[in-house]
């Protein structure tokens, strides 16, 4: 699965930081289908709806609507990661032109290889682990039997940790590095410096960091919106709403005619674009609707 020599396009700056620890999050383990109290005030719209309006959510192939799920930092946060457009968050402490710019990049490189070193180093931290809302997300992907593609906005390993096989991660990848040379794209779990030889071609400070700036473009566009334009359900996690193009996903899934769900926090910017809306902190919302989801496929057998 390593991508360690695959060519990328300029990468992205979204992602997430190290929370200053005033909160942690209080339930690592999932909790298993029925236990969650938020599961029965949840309106079940979305079983209901499969059952009176299953037309338009099937997918070509089967029965079961394939999913489109999109993350963003609020399912992060309740691990200890910051997000960055809260009003607490890092862009409050840090000048996004200065650390996630290509053209800040260009005027101060030692900078800003120490703000992502900085980021690794928290993403290490052992207290930082993935949540309920990671592990039911999944657990969805584990049982959900139709297609399911995980878009994350979040340059953190918390999907993979908790055990989705391969998120997407449009924004890249906080533990990678490109170079700048060659376009390899490597695992880098340490501190990256201009010191750094890239190990495919050699070359002398090319390394960068493999997250997408301001400025660039999201990696595998077109693989996200063949299917955002395909699926049956498209469930949007904690996102601000106000970053395109993430932010304009919820309007091309629902004209191509997908039922379209929002969980965050509050409402977004966009909530009103939604058919659906589930408010309330990730660990809560998610394994509820997961829960929910799961619990409308007709004749899903627990494999676990
Ligand atoms: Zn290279």
């Amino acid at each position: 699965m390593s991508d360690n020599l695959s060519r990328a396009r300029p990468a992205a700056g979204g992602g997430l930081m190290l929370r200053e620890r005033r909160e942690g999050w209080g339930g690592a383990t999932f909790r298993p289908l029925g236990r969650w109290a938020p599961l029965r005030r949840l309106p079940c719209r979305v079983a209901s709806f499969f059952l009176s309006n299953p037309g338009p959510l099937m997918s070509r192939a089967s029965a079961i609507p394939s999913l489109v799920l999109l993350t963003g930092a609020g399912i992060s946060r309740e691990s200890g990661l910051d997000t960055f457009r809260d009003a607490d968050g890092v862009w409050s402490r840090v000048r996004l032109e200065d650390v996630a710019t290509p053209e800040g990049f260009e005027r101060d490189p030692v900078k800003v290889h120490a703000f992502y070193n900085a980021r690794r180093h928290g993403l290490r931290d052992p207290e930082v682990v993935p949540n309920a809302a990671h592990l039911a997300l999944a657990r969805l992907e584990r049982l959900w039997p139709a297609e399911v593609l995980l878009v994350t906005q979040n340059i953190d390993d918390l999907h993979e940790r908790a055990g989705s096989p391969a998120p997407l991660h449009m924004h890249g990848e906080l533990l990678k590095a490109r170079c700048a040379a060659c376009d390899a794209v490597l695992p880098w779990a340490d501190d990256l410096g201009l010191e750094d030889r890239c190990p495919s071609c050699g070359a002398e400070a090319t390394l960068r960091p493999h997250v997408v700036w301001f400025g660039e473009m999201p990696l595998e566009m077109e693989r996200i919106e063949a299917a955002l334009t395909a699926c049956g359900v498209f469930v949007s996690i904690g996102t601000s709403g106000t970053v395109y193009p993430a932010a304009g996903f919820v309007s091309l899934a629902r004209r191509a005619g997908a039922r379209t769900v929002e969980l965050n926090l509050e409402p977004s910017h966009g909530a009103s674009l939604f058919h659906e809306c589930h408010h309330g902190p990730a660990t809560g919302v998610v394994p509820a609707f997961v829960e929910a989801l799961l619990a409308s496929a007709p004749g899903l057998r627990e494999t676990e």
